[in-house]
């Protein structure tokens, strides 16, 4: 993940909801973190910060990150689980993989219920910016 270009795509969105709902100071973004993407959290606060400097709305922007649960659904028995209860099934390295590489989980994961490796990865991927807050 490059985090440059994500801090760019978390302050257009943030721009563009700001304008639709006229604010013009942002004070503070949260932005949910997926749990399965693998993202340095240190560069991302540097690069926000480096490039709200650019924008005059931002500049008292604070960032706060939250960490959005995983969870996979089974095609077939539509049971849902999480990377904590994948902990559980899986060795440790399996896990550790699964963590870091959301695609080694199409290797390894099976549903926990039915065993069937035919599922979806329906939350924790991503990135999201969850509000923005401003005057
Ligand atoms: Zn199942």
């Amino acid at each position: 993940m490059h985090e440059w270009a994500l801090a760019e795509s978390i302050l257009a969105a943030a721009e563009k909801t700001a304008t639709q709902e006229h604010l013009k100071t942002i004070k503070e973004l949260t932005i949910n973190l997926g749990e399965l993407q693998q993202i340095d959290r240190g560069i991302l606060r540097f690069a926000l910060k480096a490039l709200a400097d650019e924008h005059p709305s931002f500049t008292k922007a604070k960032f706060v990150f939250k960490t959005e649960k995983s969870q996979f659904t089974c095609n077939v028995c539509a049971h849902t689980w999480d990377y904590k209860d994948l902990k559980k099934t899986l060795g440790a390295t399996e896990a550790e993989a699964v963590h870091f590489i959301p695609e080694a989980a199409l290797a390894y994961v099976r549903c926990v219920r039915c065993g069937s490796p035919d599922f979806q990865i329906t939350k924790g991927r991503g990135v999201t910016l969850a509000t923005v807050k401003g005057t």
